[in-house]
């Protein structure tokens, strides 16, 4: 692209566009492993700006790639159009709604900064992924984002109230709950907002377009998932013959990886502040099978979090001077285990739901110690649990540990023979899986 066509919109903007060497190198990659050099990177200041990026973007027939805290691992920041990085404008939390437990962000509020600034209310926003402490609102709702505690709070798109944002003509839109009534109003309606609303109800009304969605989706039960536009809920609305009495746009734009709208502002729906008291029962098991038979069963209780840890990744942390201290409670030498948290308001409500918890875990037998962990003891074991991913970089000898297949989802009493399973796709390709 002529380099004067991006000073030209430069000049326009409220904000900045870069394009120098060093900013497309910069801009090239996310936390993925791919690589693609952009045209530039522009930094929006407004709305305004925004707007006109989009307009600019259609004249000169080039893809636009919204961008926050670029953590993504599939390449979702990664392009050659011009990214459109609104990290360093778009920060505001706009106002708390204290009596429906809502707040109103611009995308590019990191994730615990909010949680920060929403102690004082008792709320939080749930959805925690590992990069917390710098992804953002904004890439949270484009990947809809999940992480340790979606067991109990949900993933983002659960908690996505309504979203403002620029459409692909320049257009403002605003997508929220709307009754059955307001549909069938706005599909009558000529602007281009209502013509996307008529575009879904013509595709989704047809029968065979319906069922061919509901037949190949994943299973509904496979909660934490991410595959492709999430058209499977928009089929739940009694519009199409579900059970809800409303539709809601955004949760198709949620997950949607910025490919359909720009989101200028996102209003989502906050939790009480999880139980003040824990505990982490950690189950230690001799085979990784045993480990993932148990998952069930423990699931069934409100867990705060449920994760695993395997052999491979408690070895890396064996020879690790700041980790060697976070392995107080392994014993022995498992093959696999769980760390489970509960909370509870009172000591009494934690003692039963500690006890509930050993009960079940007796009942199978599969463990062979169940230490449990209060106060600092749960932060050390969960720092050891986020460091393990870390440490595979430093396993000794010449094999070394790849990302190539993460975050795939089953439905949990799938989990074991889908283990079993990509174990042995992995054997005969002679290599072996870190869980
Ligand atoms: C070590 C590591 C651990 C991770 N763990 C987890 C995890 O536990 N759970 C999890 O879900 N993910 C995880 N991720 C992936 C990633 O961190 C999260 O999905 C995160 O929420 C993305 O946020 P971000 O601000 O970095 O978004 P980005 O990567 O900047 O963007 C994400 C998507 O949103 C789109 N987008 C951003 N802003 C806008 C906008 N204004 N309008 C429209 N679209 C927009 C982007 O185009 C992109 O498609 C992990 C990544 C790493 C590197």
């Amino acid at each position: 692209m002529d380099n004067n066509l991006l000073s030209k919109l430069r000049e326009d903007l409220e904000g900045d566009v870069q394009f120098d060497n060093l900013t497309k190198t910069l801009y090239a990659t996310d936390a993925s492993v791919y690589r693609k050099i952009p045209l530039g990177a522009a930094f929006p200041k407004s709305v305004e700006d925004i707007k006109k990026i989009v307009c600019f973007a259609n004249d000169e027939n080039i893809s636009l790639i919204p961008r926050t805290a670029g953590t993504s691992l599939a390449g979702q920041c990664v392009g050659d159009g011009l990214v459109v990085d609104v990290s360093k404008h778009f920060t505001d939390i706009i106002r708390v709604d204290e009596a429906k437990k809502q707040v109103t962000v611009q995308p590019g509020v990191i994730r615990d900064e909010l949680n920060e600034y929403l102690k004082p209310y008792g709320l939080f926003f749930g959805p925690n992924t590992s990069t917390s402490n710098r992804c953002m609102i904004g890439g949270m709702v484009g990947n809809n984002s999940s992480g340790t505690t979606s067991i109990q709070y949900g993933v983002t798109r659960d908690k996505v109230i309504s979203m403002k944002t620029v459409l692909s003509d320049g257009s403002e839109a605003e997508f929220g709950r709307i009754s059955t009534e307001e549909f069938k109003q706005k599909i009558q309606e000529n602007t281009f907002e209502a013509s996307l609303y008529k575009k879904v109800y013509n595709e989704l009304s047809n029968k065979e377009i319906a069922s061919e969605i509901k037949e190949n989706f994943p299973k509904p039960e496979i909660h934490r998932r991410s595959t492709g536009y999430a058209v499977d809920e928009l089929l739940k609305t009694d519009i199409f013959g579900g059970d809800l009495s409303y539709f809601n746009m955004a949760e198709l734009l949620c997950g949607s990886e910025g490919t359909l709208a720009f989101t200028t502002e996102i209003t989502v729906q906050l939790d009480p502040l999880p139980p003040a008291l824990s505990a982490m029962v950690i189950t230690h098991y001799t085979t990784l099978e045993d480990c993932l038979m148990d998952v069930v069963p423990v699931m069934e209780h409100p867990l705060q979090l449920c994760e695993m840890m395997d052999k491979v990744i408690l070895d890396c942390t064996k020879n690790n001077r700041a980790q060697l201290a976070n392995r107080f409670f392994v014993e022995g030498d498992p093959a696999a285990l769980l760390m489970l948290q509960v909370s509870a308001h009172t000591k009494k409500e934690l003692e039963d739901a500690i006890a509930a918890l050993q009960k079940t875990i007796a009942n199978s037998g599969l463990s062979y110690a169940n230490p449990v962990l209060y106060g600092d003891q749960i932060a050390k074991a969960i720092e050891l649990r986020k460091a393990g991913l870390g440490l595979l970089g430093n396993i000794v000898g010449d094999m070394k540990a790849v990302a190539c297949i993460e975050d795939t989802a089953v439905a949990l009493p799938d989990l074991k023979d889908f283990i079993a399973e990509f174990s042995l796709i992995m054997k005969g390709y002679g290599q072996s899986a870190v869980y």
